[in-house]
């Protein structure tokens, strides 16, 4: 299958959205953990809501690692999956006090030894609380990526792979935060915006299904108003849009 002009696939995303960076309110890396870990199937306006309180309370992991599970339930019961939640956070905030002092490890091995924390959550706390680069795909970054032919992958670990070969590494955290604001205010699920989206003219489905874009200036500004509206979280969707994609949640 021909490839799509990746350089310009991705001047075009950063045009349109200059400002993307990690939707997940935090102040250090340890916040960044916890948000993460509460964001699998919540939405981040969500997560934001509920991690305010939360860190007042329970300000560092030796709080929570004090914590047992239902204890920490009634704060954190709006983000869903509460109960896994929970487990997870005491037993990754008891596992950062009794072998990294208290420390979020900047180590990706480190990391996903962490209960409840998988490839995903350790890309998003790498690239956005220490500056590594990674590529968290998510189910935006999943469907958006594979919709636009960056990837022609079936799960979110090949995905993660082709994105890497193909957008250059000082882009990878960049182009994460690209692909999520795309999936969510242009390129939805269910209704992909083709007729006013920036990608248009580069994208592999909107040529498979005949659809064309608006001029340039009128989708950046498409682009860039529906950057303003408030984020949504999106349940998993394949790239075409119909069925469940092999990924879940998604990553600020
Ligand atoms: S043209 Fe359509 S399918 Fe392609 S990125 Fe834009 S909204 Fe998504």
């Amino acid at each position: 299958m021909k490839r799509v002009p990746v350089k310009r696939i991705l001047d075009v995303l950063e045009q349109t959205y200059p400002d993307a960076k990690c939707a997940l309110r935090h102040r250090n890396p340890f916040e960044l953990l916890i948000a993460t870990m509460l964001s699998a199937q919540c939405t981040d306006e969500r997560v934001n809501m509920v991690t305010g309180p939360l860190f007042d309370a329970f300000p560092a992991p030796e709080d929570f690692a004090r914590l047992a599970p239902e204890e920490l339930e009634p704060y954190i019961q709006s983000c869903g999956l509460f109960k896994t939640k929970a487990r997870n956070i005491v037993a990754a905030c008891r596992r950062l006090v009794e072998e990294h002092g208290g420390e979020v490890p900047a180590d990706r091995e480190a990391l996903e030894a962490l209960p409840g924390v998988g490839r995903k959550t350790a890309n998003v706390v790498l690239s956005n609380a220490f500056g590594v680069p990674a590529i968290a795909v998510d189910t935006h970054v999943f469907r958006v990526a594979n919709r636009i032919g960056l990837a022609e992958a079936k799960t979110p670990e090949e995905t993660e792979r082709q994105l890497m070969e193909r957008i250059p590494k000082n882009k990878w955290s960049s182009a994460h935060h690209w692909l999520i604001h795309h999936g969510r205010q242009i390129c939805s699920a269910r209704s992909p915006g083709c007729d006013r989206c920036s990608v248009a003219p580069y994208c592999r489905f909107a040529k498979e299904t005949g659809k064309v874009g608006q001029p340039a200036a009128s989708r950046r500004a498409s682009g860039r108003k529906g950057a303003e509206q408030a984020e949504r979280g999106g349940v998993p969707v394949s790239p075409a849009g119909g069925g469940a994609a092999p990924t879940g949640g998604k990553a600020g």
